[in-house]
């Protein structure tokens, strides 16, 4: 059990951060996307308390975060479109599922005995002063309890990990507010996870759509687990007339909704939203409550938005 810090955004909680990091110690730090769980990734055993603070099963791989794609080539084996991915959208929410290089010197429990590694280089201010303090990769999964809806404040982190982890890094709210895109690149390039960054914006670059595996009848990426992200009230999703009872979240004009993910319909304001709203959303609903959400559009940023809430509300294990 700890007494779980909060560091300030500035040079000395930086290097408070980084000095923990490099004893071995958990801090959570903000990215543009959600907030992380960091440890040093080259540490075993830094990277098994991360899997015991969030009670995270050892089947669920970590993403490695780095600052820059030369601290990333010396991890994995990049071919010309892993290059190009990284060219367009790093530092950024794009997380790259590569080949490990043998000689990375990291834990084995980051890939769980696979032999690709996941890398990201994150593109939020705090994130990248963070990693180049401590000068270590950092395994970063979402710094909340495993299952739980993900944190986008140093509160949220708090409510969930404090006495489990060393300390967080206070950035203020993730602009982004989904988790990272997690693309495996190849032929076909597949996108195992929508997130932060648009396929659209991949597809751009790739002058091709990456393939959902689900498409390509191909088993999802270890650890999405279908049920996920999960409030504790009850949720029930596409709904334009809620039913007596149901606290109703809205995007674009829902009269009548409790709370709203954007009153414009505007994609990227509802992500940035989506995982406050649903822990307020909770928080009223209260012990046995019942959520509903209106419908969300399939395009851009609505894809990674209806993913986190399709696994919210699947059957809970
Ligand atoms: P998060 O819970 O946001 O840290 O998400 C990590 C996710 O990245 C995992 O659940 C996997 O789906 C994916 N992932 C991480 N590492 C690998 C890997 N080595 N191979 C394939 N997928 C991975
Ligand atoms: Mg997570």
């Amino acid at each position: 059990m700890f007494a779980t810090l909060t560091l300030p955004p500035d040079a000395a909680g930086i290097a408070r951060a980084a000095t923990l990091l490099r004893a071995g110690g958990l801090v959570a730090f903000p990215t543009e996307t959600v907030y992380g769980l960091g440890g040093d990734a080259t540490c075993d055993a830094a990277v098994a308390g991360i899997y015991a603070a969030k009670g995270r099963p050892a089947h669920n791989p970590l993403i490695v975060h780095v600052p820059d794609l030369a601290a990333a080539e010396r991890l994995a084996v990049f071919d010309a479109p892993a290059r190009a991915l990284a060219a367009a959208f790093w530092p950024g929410p794009l997380t790259l599922v590569l080949p490990l290089r043998p000689d990375a010197g990291l834990s084995p429990r980051i890939t769980a005995g696979h032999a690709r590694v996941a890398l990201r280089v994150p593109a939020h201010p705090l994130a990248r002063a963070l990693l180049r303090a401590c000068a270590r990769p950092l395994a970063g999964p979402s710094a909340n309890p495993s299952g739980k809806v993900s944190p986008t404040t140093a509160a949220h982190v708090l409510h969930g990990l404090a006495g489990r982890i060393a300390a967080v890094l206070d950035g203020g709210p993730c602009p982004v507010g989904v988790e990272s895109t997690i693309l495996a690149p190849g032929t076909p390039t597949e996108l195992l996870r929508p997130g932060g960054l648009p396929a659209e914006a991949i597809a751009r670059v790739l002058g091709a759509a990456p393939l959902r595996p689900a498409d390509a009848a191909r088993p999802v990426a270890p650890g999405q687990l279908a049920s996920h992200y999960a409030p504790e009230a009850a949720l029930r999703l596409d709904v334009t007339a809620p039913e007596p009872g149901e606290l109703w979240i809205g995007f674009g004009p829902c009269p009548g909704a409790a709370l709203s993910l954007s009153e414009t319909g505007d994609l990227a304001q509802a992500a940035a939203r989506l995982f406050a709203t649903l822990r307020e959303a909770d928080r009223r609903a209260g012990p046995g409550g019942r959520i509903a959400v209106a419908p969300i559009p399939a395009t851009g940023l609505g894809l990674a938005i209806n993913d986190r809430l399709a696994r919210a509300a699947a059957p809970r294990p």
